[in-house]
């Protein structure tokens, strides 16, 4: 499938479960590894996980387009369109969208944090990187129960 089809079939969707107008662009992203779909809040487009068409099929993928269009017309409309408004959870049962997409803008995961400090056991030596800042009084030496003390790196 293009992603000339899917703008298509979002459309068609989007007239015959919502009653509205798609106005925006859809596409595939091949890059979304684990989640179905995205919307995404200031562009208002809407990314579809192409995998998800493979594995599960058309009838899945439709889902996936009515979760995201839940997103998209109660946002352009002014109404609660995050997954834990009553009107996000309201609409996605009345045009049976999937239940699942990935978190919004703003609930996105955590960055993975660089190493900043080290723990370096007085007694043998041993060092043990850490991400954010720990009181070294509180840990020991996991390999000879020394005691610790905390450098920036
Ligand atoms: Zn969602
Ligand atoms: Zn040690």
């Amino acid at each position: 499938m293009t992603n000339e089809q899917l703008q298509a079939w979002v459309e068609q969707i989007s007239h015959d479960s919502f009653g509205l107008p798609f106005r925006h662009r859809a596409s595939f992203n091949r890059r979304l590894r684990t989640t179905g779909g995205r919307y995404f809040m200031k562009s208002h487009d809407i990314e579809i996980n192409p995998a998800q068409l493979e594995v599960y099929g058309k009838e899945e993928v439709e889902r996936i387009i009515k979760h995201e269009l839940c997103h998209y017309h109660l946002h352009l409309s002014g109404r609660g369109y995050k997954h834990g408004d009553p009107d996000f959870k309201r609409l996605l049962a009345q045009v049976g969208g999937s239940r699942y997409c990935q978190g919004l803008p703003g609930t996105a995961k955590r960055r993975v944090l660089p190493y900043r400090y080290k723990l370096t056991c007085s007694k043998c030596g041993m060092e043990y990187l850490r991400k954010r800042k720990v009181d070294p009084a509180r840990y020991r030496c996991g390999r000879c129960a020394g005691p610790l003390r905390l450098n920036a790196l």
